[in-house]
């Protein structure tokens, strides 16, 4: 979720990314310095954080409701957490729904001590994987999918921990971002394709790892690289690293709709500035759809970095035809009548002396249920625009994620229930069109799609999924429709 857009995500019209992760070893300020990189992770979830630190010999944790600044800022939180070592996550719950014990890291006392785990993702066999735990008699502290990482890691026969790890990932499908904690050090790695995303820097003597750079820009640490797709990096409490690559060397399949919208403009994501990309789709956009019209208006703030690429291609003037309020608290009473959009004008509000009598070009990030395209909309013909044509900076989104994303059901997903020019009808614009799948990968800077074997994970517009889908190949066994997402037990 995008906490700058609180009007854009109030109807859930939105893919929300669930998690962040950050971790550090080898810092006097451990703790203080996971919190200041959660702080920049928030966007990827805003509903619950934790950090757990390791002093060398006992492990410390405090986890909360709610925001990393609500939970952190205070010097007695930090004070709580001491040592060199620290990692943290920020959530936005849907596997194992929301509460306290399912906000992470999670920790357990194992046999060879203990460990602490924060996860980005999900895991797509979680509750074919549970099934079976349970039944050999494993008892489970939370209803997170990630719990499940745990006691497959306490019940593997292998020696070392690092193996009895990889013993576990092995029965794994779907998609992980880890950073774990143990009593020798740190460990760090990506699902075998890298559908989430984590990288790895350095400040200092002290090894750093987070979902986004931002995170690392925050922190003052300096980019090391890209934890690769299936590596399994290791960083001992001396600070030694070294990688190992246990699933082979497949390519990665990393989630493209990172670059449309989850990750913060101003990271690097497989080496390509997301703002850059963002203007590149926006090109991409104004080539393949061109639009008869006088203005070209982003949909704040996701659209921005789009819509100047479109207008920079197109020619149009850029204008902020829409001004969001900063100051917009959570919920008002309605007054009953005439209300229409009231609450949508609270949190953003045509400019409409730039607007009225213009024909303008409107550009979002994506479409997912359409009820606040078609608010927007209806807010820029209020404001007297003459013509509205939307264009949107991803394809149609389709299919429904279950890689850690949380998407609605595939039902709910205008695109799946509508071609284009219906959506157009739907939310009553003039016209409507998306970027192409092979003007998205062009725009993250491959020549086009490879149909045979993606570049990256595109499955919410392409449905073409990476990974084996077992919860959900079951559920729909069963005859259930619902996406495996609400609660592992
Ligand atoms: S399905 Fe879409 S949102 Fe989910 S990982 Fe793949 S590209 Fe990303």
């Amino acid at each position: 979720m995008n906490i700058t857009d609180p009007f854009l995500d109030r109807d859930g019209d939105k893919l929300r990314e669930e998690c962040g992760i950050f971790g550090v070893l080898g810092a006097r300020d451990a703790a203080a310095m996971a919190a200041l990189g959660l702080h920049a992770l928030q966007h990827r979830g805003q509903e619950a954080v934790g950090i757990t630190s390791f002093d060398g010999q006992e492990f410390y944790s405090r986890r909360g409701i709610g925001h990393v600044a609500a939970n952190f800022s205070s010097g007695q939180a930090i004070a709580e957490l001491p040592g060199m070592m620290a990692a943290g996550h920020v959530r936005y719950s849907t596997t194992g729904g929301s509460g306290l014990r399912n906000v992470q890291p999670l920790f357990a006392d194992l046999a060879s001590g203990g460990f602490a785990i924060a996860h980005n993702g999900n895991i797509s066999n979680a509750m074919f994987l549970k099934r079976d735990l349970v039944q050999k008699g494993a008892i489970f502290q939370s209803t997170s999918d990630t719990e499940v990482i745990i006691h497959l890691v306490a019940t593997s026969r292998y020696p070392t921990l690092l193996d009895r790890f990889v013993d576990a990932l092995r029965l794994v499908e779907g998609a992980y971002s880890l950073i774990c904690m143990t009593p020798e050090g740190m460990i760090a790695c990506r699902d075998p394709l890298g559908i989430r995303p984590l990288v790895m820097g350095k400040l200092g003597d002290a090894v750093v790892f987070a979902s986004e750079t931002v995170a690392l820009d925050v922190v003052g640490a300096e980019l090391l690289r890209e934890v690769e797709p299936g590596e399994l990096v290791q960083v001992s409490l001396d600070g030694a690293i070294s990688s190992h690559r246990p699933f082979g060397n497949e390519a990665g399949r990393p989630c493209i709709f990172e670059h449309v919208y989850f990750s913060r403009p101003d990271s690097i994501m497989g080496g390509r500035s997301v703002y850059q990309v963002r203007k590149a789709i926006g090109a991409e956009l104004a080539i393949e759809a061109p639009a008869d019209a006088d203005l070209v208006i982003p949909v704040p703030d996701s659209g921005v970095p789009a819509a100047l690429g479109y207008a920079q291609q197109s020619g149009l003037p850029f204008e902020l035809g829409i001004i969001r309020s900063h100051y917009v608290g959570r919920t008002f009473i309605q007054p009953s009548d005439g209300a229409r959009n009231l609450d949508v004008k609270r949190k953003h509000n045509a400019n409409r002396a730039l607007v009225e009598g213009k024909r303008i070009v409107l550009i979002d990030d994506s479409i997912v249920r359409g009820t606040t395209s078609l608010k927007i909309v209806q807010m820029m013909r209020d404001a007297g625009a003459s013509e509205v044509h939307m264009r949107i900076a991803s394809p149609p989104t389709e299919h429904s994620c279950f890689y850690g994303v949380d998407t609605p059901e595939r039902s709910k997903l205008l695109a799946a229930r509508m071609d284009v020019e219906a959506m157009a009808k739907f939310i009553q614009a003039d016209s409507l069109a998306f970027v192409s799948i092979d003007g998205l990968y062009r725009a993250v800077g491959e020549a086009q799609r490879n149909a045979a074997r993606p570049q990256y994970c595109d499955a919410c517009f392409s449905g073409d999924y990476p990974t084996r889908l077992t919860d959900l190949a079951e559920r729909e066994d069963q005859g259930q429709l619902a996406l495996p997402v609400e609660k592992v037990a």
